[in-house]
């Protein structure tokens, strides 16, 4: 019959139409509202779809999750139940289509999870439900109902089943995408918590050599705010005119290490010397980063400050050139003296005026060479950070006439004490005699014989004050600032023997005390005061709690 023909060829055609319409369908939807709302568009289009459902099941819980049910043209959100008796559950269950061709007669009532005006008729009379497939595994299912008795046949069961495995195919992509959406995040969070929390500073560069990414370390070496550093553009397209004297210098030292990854060329080890502002030296290196198939993505660059590291190093070779140096002398003097007696005592020599002056000799300059490495000793110590601190009760005007009185022994000078009160804290005895001597050896050596060196100390409220007054060759403004570097000399003093490192350790061991050094002079040839003060108590000790008295 013609129209029994026209009626299957349309059929036919709307068929073929939703399989092609499924394709697309199965590459848009990117969430599952989404695809709920696309699949009830398609069952609408080739059956009655008045009541619509398209539902989740959750294995582990085995609880069906409704995504969204569609009712006379109203969305309505999801909920949750129980696997039960009905139909939806029925199907999750055996995993098999179901036509309900009159509901009334053949199955339970339909539960529709939402809620309905009160009196109003919503029972579906008829129903088709089939499952979401991934392979055996019931993913879900989808449901669509009719208020008419009889409104499905066969066909449409197979219709559904065919919109149902594109929702089974989504449904994965979606969730997959959803998992790697939480992954990428994951990642994303442990990768920032790194760079949050490296010390090294990092940078990331895009394959055209534009900086996309970079640290809080970067930011604070580089001293740039948001304003200086957009973040996506080249280097050489910054304004970096505008940019600290550091940040440009840093630049430059980049750009030859960002064209290297745009080559795709990696960069082990660099060193660069920054001179303006602080002296600081950086050492960079750059990683190429590759996609899956080797070609160069830009890269990662990173640097670090390793100025204390090579400052550690040079420390080494100046105390190792400084020994070397200074024990030459010594150590040649006492040969010299050592052969001398030998000789003498190998000859029978009985005077014994020059023996005893050549052993005397062998002793003095031997002290100076274990008082020398015991510097040296110390001075390394303190570079390293290992100075130790042996806090004992100590009275620091005793320790001062002790001092003064083993100096005055070969000074050839007037040396006075003004120390007559106890001035007693909690101090490394050992180290701050140390300090003392050489503050008190260096007044003698650097002021004329017969002139007065006077050694003061005087307790105030919180801090004990040590003063070493001395009338000698006297230091000017520059002079007054650079003292207490490691090495230094002045030029007036370059003609008395001596290493630089007195004053330097000294100063170390008034700090490790929490205490400060100084030095005034009115300049060359007016003499000068070296003076420290100490804490009378330790910062932690300082606080007393209050004390009521009755
Ligand atoms: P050294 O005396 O072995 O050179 P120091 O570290 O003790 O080393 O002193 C560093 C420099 O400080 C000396 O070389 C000298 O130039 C200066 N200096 C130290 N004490 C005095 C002083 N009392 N008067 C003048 N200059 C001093």
């Amino acid at each position: 019959m013609p129209t029994a023909v026209t009626t299957s060829e349309k059929e036919l055609r709307a068929r073929l139409d939703l399989a092609n319409r499924l394709g697309a369908l199965a590459a848009g939807a990117r969430d599952l509202a989404e695809l709920f709302r696309a699949l009830h568009e398609e069952t609408a289009r080739v059956m009655d779809a008045t009541v619509f459902l398209f539902a989740l099941y959750d294995e582990t819980s085995a609880t069906v999750q409704v995504v969204r049910q569609m009712d006379r043209g109203v969305e309505f959100p999801g909920g949750t139940f129980p696997l039960g008796k009905g139909f939806t559950s029925e199907v999750i269950r055996t995993g098999e289509p179901r036509l309900v061709r009159r509901w009334s007669a053949e199955g339970p009532a339909v539960h529709l999870i939402y809620g309905t005006e009160a009196g109003e008729l919503v029972t579906p009379q008829s129903g088709v439900v089939v499952p979401i497939l991934s392979g055996d595994r019931v993913l879900g299912v989808l449901s669509a109902q009719s208020y008419r008795p009889e409104a499905y046949e066969d066909a449409d069961l197979l219709s559904l089943g065919a919109i149902a495995v594109q929702a089974g195919t989504v449904i994965e992509r979606v969730r997959a995408t959803e998992q790697m959406a939480l992954e990428h995040e994951r990642h994303a969070l442990q990768l920032e918590a790194v760079l949050a929390t490296m010390s090294d500073a990092l940078l990331i560069v895009d394959p055209r050599g534009a900086i996309v990414r970079l640290n809080r370390a970067a930011r604070e070496l580089l001293c740039l705010d948001n304003a200086s550093l957009v973040v996506g553009q080249p280097l050489e397209q910054q304004r970096l005119e505008q940019w600290p004297a550091t940040a440009r210098e840093i630049a430059a030292a980049l750009l030859p290490l960002i064209a290297a990854l745009r080559s795709g060329t990696s960069i082990a080890e660099e060193e660069v010397e920054l001179r303006s502002g602080q002296r600081r030296v950086l050492s960079l290196a750059a990683s190429v980063l590759r996609s899956a198939r080797g070609t160069p993505q830009g890269g990662v660059i990173v640097l670090r400050d390793i100025t204390g590291q090579r400052d550690l190093e040079r420390l080494r070779e100046d105390i190792f050139n400084m020994a070397w140096h200074d024990v030459k002398t010594p150590l040649a003097v006492v040969r010299g003296h050592a052969e001398l007696l030998h000789r003498r005592l190998s000859s029978g020599e009985r005077d014994r005026t020059d023996l005893e002056a050549d052993a005397a000799s062998i002793v003095t300059h031997v002290d100076r060479l274990a008082e020398l490495l015991t510097t040296l000793f110390d001075v390394s110590c303190l570079e390293a950070g290992l100075l130790s601190i042996l806090r004992w009760r100590t009275d620091l005007a005793a320790l001062a006439r002790e001092v003064t009185e083993s100096i005055r022994s070969t000074a050839r000078h007037e040396i006075k004490v003004l120390a007559d009160q106890d001035v007693v804290g909690e101090w490394d005895e050992r180290r701050l005699r140390q300090a003392l001597m050489n503050l008190l050896s260096n007044a003698v050596k650097y002021s004329p014989e017969g002139s007065t060196v006077t050694v003061s100390v005087a307790a105030g409220a919180r801090s004990a004050t040590v003063r070493v007054r001395d009338e000698g060759i006297g230091l000017d403004g520059t002079e007054l600032t650079q003292l207490f570097r490691r090495g230094y000399r002045a030029e007036p003093a370059r003609n008395v023997a001596g290493g630089g490192l007195g004053l330097y350790f000294s100063n170390g061991i008034v700090a490790a005390h929490g205490g400060r050094m100084w030095a005034e002079s009115l300049g060359h040839g007016q003499g000068s005061t070296f003076c420290f003060t100490l804490p009378l108590r330790e910062e932690r000790s300082a606080y007393r709690p209050a004390v009521a008295h009755a």
